[in-house]
């Protein structure tokens, strides 16, 4: 049986599923629970870098966003296939209304965020593919009127079945930054033995304060969605992972399973600020002692992952009927009034950077989330989708790629432990086969290795050209 970390009474405690030797290896870190019997002891990290954190809008309480007078409902929102659109130019469409859907498996329907009228299509741009993509283009009628949602009193008394049902209509996606149809997610293979949740609520990305304030503004939701999700999987361990420099967001949680007397059910691990504590392969190491293997996920050992924001949709989604249509967007660095908003998709970005006071200094460049992970955007009209959780303004020097001096600091950084800087020279000179041989698919893109670099070399631009011309290969055979 899986032991739980914080489940026994004695001083020592396991790491939960033994399966590899982390805890051996690691035994200053095992956990001991605190007074409440939620928050364990605090996990440090022997992967990842310390970045500065710059989280300008921590304590900034979230605002709503203005409605868009136009919004430009991207169709392709999801890792899987794009939806098709349900209506028409000229329909009149209500808020919450679903306009586009798919009937792939790896799919997920979309809705309208704004009321008024299908007046166009447009082309925007897919950040994570750099694809261009169809968006619906609706001109408000200024009223936000909704379609009547369906909640229901108790969530407890409907089937898996009809769960599910309510998170894939509702359009529900990771929103953590892959955009995983959830309701595909809760869905494990019957072979699949899942034996616990991780709760991700580290938000590493420097800058980032979208989970946090989630945390702090709807903890309710987020630990009822959570619930829901451990109806659907009935694991035998629960953690909700939050990095120490969210100390407010770990009181409130803890005060909050307290008060929901689920004290037995789920702890809290409080992690070492460090980057990319967040990445799912990071976590399930840390916390659990499990590798996941290459080219697998975390389901391949039995644990499944959300994130914060996931489980406030999915709350939200099964009890009150809402379709996924906002999110909490932070709006950072080089803008007069850093904010967190609350952001109907759909939304140009140029709009929420002229609620926050417009540019300043020299800014020239717009990412997409942070400046580890993110996607440079060049287009302000560009609208927000589900996966945009931040938008980082900001003023770069252009930089020049110099000759690697092999000082080893990529290889010694990598929380993978990949070699970076031979995946970019076999990467830069087209010898795919060789990246593969080195483990390319190991590589998840956190940007650490180009983070420390001193050469200057985008190692994780030269991984990321060569993992696609592998992937237009592997489409090929
Ligand atoms: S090689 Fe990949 S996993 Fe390793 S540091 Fe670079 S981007 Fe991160
Ligand atoms: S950190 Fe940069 S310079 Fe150093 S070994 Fe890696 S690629 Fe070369």
């Amino acid at each position: 049986m899986t032991h739980c970390i914080g489940r026994e009474t004695s001083d020592d405690y396991d790491t939960v599923g033994n399966r590899s030797s982390t805890s051996a290896e690691h035994p200053e870190e095992s956990l001991r629970m605190k007074e409440s019997g939620v928050r364990l002891k605090k996990k440090s990290s022997p992967y990842g870098v310390s970045v500065p954190e710059r989280k300008l809008t921590a304590h900034e309480p979230t605002e709503r966003a203005p409605l868009p007078e136009k919004a430009m409902i991207s169709l392709h929102q999801n890792i899987g296939a794009p939806a098709q659109a349900l209506v028409k130019r000229g329909d009149r469409v209500l808020t919450g209304q679903k306009i586009a859907d798919s009937d792939k498996f790896v799919s997920a329907p979309v809705h309208a965020t704004i009321s008024g009228e299908i007046t166009g299509t447009t082309m925007v741009v897919n950040p994570p593919t750099a694809q261009p993509v169809e968006a619906l283009i609706i001109t408000s009628d200024g009223t936000d009127e909704w379609v009547e949602l369906e909640p229901v009193e108790n969530p407890e008394a409907l089937s898996t079945a009809e769960t599910l049902k309510r998170i894939r209509e509702a359009g529900l996606v990771g929103l953590g930054g892959a955009a995983f149809p959830s309701h595909i997610k809760l869905s494990p293979p019957e072979n699949a033995r899942i034996d616990t949740i991780i709760l991700n609520g580290c938000e590493c990305e420097p800058y980032a304060t979208s989970d946090h304030r989630v945390m702090l503004e709807c903890g309710e939701k987020v630990l009822s969605g959570l619930n829901i999700i451990r109806r659907l999987l009935s694991p035998q361990c629960t953690y909700i992972a939050i990095e120490d420099n969210k100390e407010d967001a770990i009181d409130h949680m803890e005060d909050l399973i307290v008060a929901m007397g689920l004290t037995k059910e789920i702890k809290i691990v409080p992690l070492e600020s460090k980057y990319p504590m967040g990445a799912e392969r990071i976590l399930t190491k840390l916390l659990l002692g499990r590798e996941v293997p290459i080219g697998g996920l975390p389901l391949d050992v039995g644990v499944v992952i959300h994130n914060v924001g996931t489980t406030q949709a999915i709350h939200e989604a099964v009890v009150e009927g809402k379709p996924l249509i906002e999110r909490v967007v932070t709006v950072t660095g080089a803008v007069a009034n850093p904010k967190n908003l609350l952001v109907r998709f759909g939304t140009p970005l140029r709009n929420l950077i002229d609620f926050c006071g417009g540019t300043v200094g020299k800014a020239n460049k717009i990412i997409l989330g942070g400046p580890m992970m993110g996607f440079a955007q060049f287009d302000l009209d560009f609208p927000t989708v589900k996966g945009t959780n931040s938008l980082l303004v900001k003023e770069d020097a252009p930089v020049t790629e110099q000759h690697c001096i092999r000082c080893g600091r990529c290889i010694e950084i990598c929380p993978m432990r990949l070699m970076p800087t031979l995946l970019a020279k076999c990467a830069k000179a087209g010898r795919y086969d060789e990246c593969k041989e080195a483990y390319i698919d190991n590589c998840f893109e956190c940007g650490v290795c180009t983070y420390a670099c001193p050469a200057s070399i985008p190692i994780v631009q030269h991984i990321k050209v060569a993992k696609k011309e592998l992937a237009k290969r592997a489409v090929k055979r």
